[in-house]
């Protein structure tokens, strides 16, 4: 049974996450306390029972559910797209430089660690400064470069989804096949996407990221060694 950690956000949003699949991925269910109307992003759960267990969590919450959200197109963060979509509905959103990843599991790196993982194309593509709407909030979307060339995190109010750009204590690997497509040093570019995209929210704001426990932009700012 998946075990969910309620993170207490704000009033009118409701986040639930979830250990899933054998990559350890936090999956996050995201809902508007006053529609009900919901997003899941990275149902990374790699071909395990967890999908079922992500839907039966939403109809338990009541969510109806809007977009599922990718933060980039690792199979750890995309391989349950597809059951989502059937179980609980909603439109799949990914960066447009990693729409690929989905389909092609040489791109996504599934193949270089023995897997052949791959799922449905996007609904819709994401670039820098769309904002997601569903029920009465919003995120906006930030393109973070580094870990993967479509990588973003999802800005809300207080609060950030970094998927693998930022950790609790590290930051995301920045040696994959696509890390970035600007023919530089991914890990510059990474350290770069996280100073002007993440370092610039304030202290106080809750970071929600794809792998371990939520921590502060703050915490980071002070006790990250990748960012001294
Ligand atoms: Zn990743
Ligand atoms: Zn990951």
């Amino acid at each position: 049974m998946l075990g969910w950690t309620i993170h207490d956000v704000g009033p009118n949003i409701l986040v639930e996450s979830a250990v899933v699949g054998f990559a350890a991925a936090n999956c996050y269910v995201v809902g508007c306390r006053e529609t009900m109307e919901g997003v899941v992003i990275d149902p990374g759960t790699m071909g395990t029972d967890d999908t079922s267990e992500i839907a039966n969590e939403i109809r338990r919450l009541g969510l109806r559910i809007k977009y599922i959200l990718n933060t980039h197109g690792h199979p750890d963060h995309i391989s349950g797209n597809d059951y989502l979509k059937v179980a609980v509905g909603g439109e799949v959103l990914i960066h447009q430089l990693d729409a690929l990843k989905l389909t092609d599991p040489v791109r996504n790196a599934s193949t270089m660690f023995g897997m052949n993982m791959y799922v449905s194309p996007p609904d819709d593509l994401l670039k820098d400064g769309d904002t997601v709407s569903f029920g009465n909030l919003s995120l906006a979307v930030a393109h973070t470069p580094g870990h993967s060339s479509g990588g973003v995190v999802f800005v809300g109010d207080g609060f950030v989804f970094t998927g693998d750009t930022l950790f609790s204590g590290s930051i995301g690997r920045s040696d994959l096949p696509d890390s970035s497509d600007e023919g530089t040093v991914a890990y510059d570019v990474l350290l770069r996407s996280i100073r002007e995209k993440l370092l610039t929210l304030p202290d106080e704001t809750v970071v929600l990221s794809g792998h371990g426990p939520a921590t502060t932009i703050g915490d980071e700012r002070a006790r990250n060694p990748f960012l001294r």
